[in-house]
């Protein structure tokens, strides 16, 4: 005898994987949707106005999420400006073909796409970089580039929150890994529905109670349009333990999932435990617990041959690495890129006048002269301040500039 919808008098056609309830496709829809509002409503996720990027690689979930979040924000008046951010990493036959789906959903869906490159920002491909490194921790290169990659994307479309389709498997794998890596910095953090609230562009997971199976269920009965091949570059062994681990056991107990979730959620850290603190990246101003970010760590490596250099676990590894490429700079650096670092501290612009120009010049002439180094990072835009140079240079130089301009409006007065 068929089974009766637990929720209408239709016949059920699904149980779904988190409850076990037995439902007709529409009531599957509604409880599936009505939860996710749930979960945002609960944890105030937006506020009205807001304009909010959906990362979206054309996958199950992104897919599912920018879907969900266009008929939430419809039916419950959200009032969000919502956009399609994706990020190519340059992994041929695999991201350029998902790509093509988010192109299709960005029709479909009515919302605007923006995609940005790791070409574009970092000058290297995924595939270059596997090229470079082989198969052992390109996800690591992968995962840390895109992380940046998202956040610099949304910045340029100057939106307020990110939200990704990060799911409660996904979560709850984390959990996992992070308990069996010993890392309570992440631990601590990987199960906050909403991260980056202390500097960077929040990011939220609206998804965070979402079963994946329930996910699939969802893009299969409304017959999302959506990119399911597996990354070529696919080995990420570690994670792959840890999601067979989590299946194994929701295949005894479904909501070992959630309850994963919840321990994470009430875990409460020893106050004598150091906790890294969050700054911002001295090179290229992002998000990071170092001086220097890994993937500026990562970039450097790659552009040096050096590609091992940002895989180092420890912070005391990767503050080595970063003194290392310091040290490198400083053995290489010669009087043209010296000459390249100070003109970044006071790059002249197209109306600079020749006053300014000339200013640059002559400090140029008296660094070279004193022996004194620069910064070493010889980063276009630097700004760092930390050598006596960066600090008499842009200080020289301002408060030369700053005199002048004196000087022209006593004349002009
Ligand atoms: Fe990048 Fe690894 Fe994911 Fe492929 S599987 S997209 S290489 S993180
Ligand atoms: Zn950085």
């Amino acid at each position: 005898m068929p089974l009766a919808c637990g929720l209408c008098d239709k016949q059920a056609i699904l149980k779904r994987p988190k409850t076990g309830d037995a439902l007709c496709k529409e009531c599957f829809f509604l409880a599936f949707e009505e939860e996710v509002h749930q979960t945002i409503t609960d944890a105030s996720l937006f506020i009205k106005g807001e304009t909010v990027a959906i990362g979206a690689s054309g996958g199950k979930d992104s897919t599912v999420l920018a879907y969900v979040m266009k008929i939430l924000n419809e039916r419950y008046d959200y009032n969000l400006n919502l956009v399609l951010l994706s990020i190519d990493e340059g992994i041929t036959g695999y991201r350029d073909d998902s790509l093509e789906s988010v192109k299709r959903n960005e029709i479909q869906y009515g919302l605007p796409l923006k995609i940005v490159s790791y070409e574009e920002l970092y000058g290297w491909t995924m595939d270059a970089i596997v090229k470079q490194i082989g198969l052992k921790n390109n996800c690591t290169f992968c995962g840390v580039f895109r992380r940046q990659a998202l956040d610099r994307g949304a910045l340029m479309l100057k939106v307020d929150k990110i939200v990704t389709g990060h799911n409660a498997d996904d979560v709850a794998e984390t959990v996992i890994m992070n308990v069996l890596r010993g890392d309570i910095g992440r631990l601590r953090r990987c199960t906050a529905i909403t991260t980056g609230t202390d500097g960077a562009l929040p990011r939220c997971k609206p998804f965070k109670y979402t079963y994946e199976k329930e996910i699939v269920m969802y893009a299969y009965f409304r017959k999302l349009d959506y990119f399911s091949t597996e990354c070529i570059y696919s080995p990420n062994a570690y994670r792959g333990f840890a999601r067979a681990y989590i299946k194994d056991l929701e295949k005894i107990r479904p909501s070992a999932i959630i309850d994963i979730i919840h321990s994470g959620e009430s875990l409460s850290v020893k106050k004598e435990v150091k906790m890294p603190v969050q700054g911002v990246c001295v090179r290229c101003g992002y998000i990071s617990s170092n001086t220097v970010c890994k993937a500026c760590i990562m970039l450097e490596g790659l552009n040096k041959g050096l590609p091992r250099l940002g895989i180092g676990k420890t912070h005391k590894e990767r503050l080595k690495m970063a003194e290392q490429i310091g040290e490198k700079e400083d053995s290489s650096i010669n009087s043209q890129n010296l000459k390249s670092c100070v003109s970044d501290h006071f790059r002249p612009k197209s109306n600079s006048t020749s006053f300014e120009k000339n200013q640059l010049d002559s400090f140029w002439v008296q660094i070279s002269q004193s022996g004194q180094s620069c910064c070493k990072s010889n980063t276009v835009g630097c700004s760092c301040q930390r050598s006596v140079v960066c600090k008499d240079v842009t200080a020289g130089i301002q408060s030369s500039v700053e005199q002048q301009k004196i000087n022209s409006s006593v004349i002009d007065f």
